[in-house]
């Protein structure tokens, strides 16, 4: 077994990219953006060219052709400064447009990656309905085949960008009877697609990230919209799942470093009882838990995306040990960051409550990964499934 713990050149080179253009472009702006709710305008264009957007895509489709390491790596380097437009790149890049890439044909590829690529084309994904969450299968939106088109009605809720998104990909009941045997994926254009709307929804956190209710009204689209086959819509949704869950663990890593570093400044430089507050042992006790966390939590999730990078379709899905480990990866970072995310506010005192330190910012967005891409409680019925499956045979 080779075990090299270390970032490559190319990989320190992303790393470091993406943190200055983070802290020069976007810290400037956070706490006023996150304030207003709105997200940094021309913020696809900025990730456009720092390679972000088609990091795991082929040249051919304007991508770096790199890994899931490295996705996950551009992910935490954002969440650094804003886990939640850490988020909104994921959801666009990841859970969109990867998931599209895996199942299109070529030519629909050739014409909306590229465009995804430069920033052009923003991204949603539509699986949560309002009485559909973590039992996505029983799903009510349905699409009806007349003639050569599909007509879809139904909702979506709390869909990440989809306020702003010129692309959608989302599931729909094809063969209701057939339950979670009946679902397909499809695609299609919100701004220009009649029948289409969306309301915005607000939130305490995860500020800055558009989140919206998506309606379906008798909206009409040409038959090539479903993609991924009819039918065959559960297979596209969990192998997706695997690498939503992988990289968008980079999210809560990059809050939890955040939070330790601004600790670690903090509790040097405050004084109490006239000596640095980090002099106590209460506080090192929280600074030496915060370290060991976010260290066993990168291990988690850099090893799952390693491991996704190993396999020829680079895929997961139910009954593959990606699930697990995926699963396990935001599970244990989920959980952990939202920990670390109120020790950081415990040591910052009433000034981490305020939004001078930002530490209150990085909690409040990192709770909701205790719930997004399927709830704690979700994936840890998922590892479980998958250890009994095997007996843990593989030993991954
Ligand atoms: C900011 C934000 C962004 C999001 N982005 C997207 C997006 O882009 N696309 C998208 O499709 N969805 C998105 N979601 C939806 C998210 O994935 C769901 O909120 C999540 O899957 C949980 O569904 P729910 O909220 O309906 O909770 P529910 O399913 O109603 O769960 C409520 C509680 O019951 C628990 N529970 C439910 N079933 C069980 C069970 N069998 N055993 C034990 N406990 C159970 C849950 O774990 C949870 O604690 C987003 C959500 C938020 C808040």
């Amino acid at each position: 077994m080779a075990l090299n713990f270390n970032f490559t050149e190319e990989q320190k080179m992303l790393e470091d990219s993406v943190y200055k253009w983070a802290v020069t472009w976007l810290e400037p702006q956070m706490e006023h953006a996150y304030e207003l709710d709105v997200m940094p305008e021309g913020l696809f264009k900025e990730t456009a060219n720092l390679g972000i957007n088609g990091i795991v895509f082929e040249e051919k489709y304007g991508g770096a052709a790199m890994g899931y390491v490295e996705t996950l790596l551009a992910y935490e380097t954002i969440a650094r400064v804003s886990n939640a437009l850490s988020m909104t790149v994921g959801a666009s890049q990841t859970l969109c447009f990867d998931n599209f890439r895996r199942n299109a044909t070529e030519k629909q590829k050739l014409d909306v990656l590229p465009k995804s690529c430069t920033g052009e084309y923003i991204g949603c994904l539509g699986i949560t309905e309002p009485n559909a969450g973590s039992d996505a299968m029983s799903m009510a939106t349905k699409a009806v085949k007349k003639g050569d088109k599909w007509i879809i009605n139904g909702s979506k809720i709390f869909i990440t960008n989809g306020p702003l998104a010129d692309f959608m990909v989302f599931y729909a009941k094809t063969d209701p009877e057939k339950g979670p045997h009946g679902i397909s994926t499809f695609m299609c254009y919100p701004k220009k697609q009649k029948g289409w709307s969306v309301e915005k929804i607000k939130k305490w956190g995860m500020r800055t990230s558009p989140t919206g209710l998506v309606t379906f009204e008798d909206m009409e689209l040409p038959e090539e919209y479903l993609i991924g086959g009819l039918n065959k819509g559960v297979a596209v949704l969990t192998s997706g799942l695997c690498t939503e869950r992988i990289t968008l663990s980079g999210c809560t890593l990059g809050s939890m470093r955040s939070c330790l570093e601004l600790s670690l400044k903090y509790s040097q430089e405050r004084v109490q009882f006239g000596k640095p507050i980090a002099s106590f042992q209460s506080i090192q006790e929280k600074l030496a838990n915060m370290y060991c966390g976010y260290k066993a939590s990168r291990w988690m999730a850099y090893s799952a995306a390693a491991y996704c990078d190993t396999l020829t379709n680079k895929s997961g899905g139910k009954g593959t040990d990606l699930d697990r480990m995926a699963a396990a990866s935001l599970l244990y970072c989920g959980e952990v960051g939202t920990k670390i995310g109120l020790d950081a506010i415990q040591i910052h005192g009433g000034y981490g409550y305020c939004t001078e330190y930002g530490v209150t910012r990085h909690f409040l967005d990192q709770k909701l990964w205790e719930i997004g891409a399927g709830t704690s409680e979700i994936r840890r019925m998922i590892i479980a499934r998958e250890l009994m499956r095997d007996n843990f045979k593989s030993g991954m």
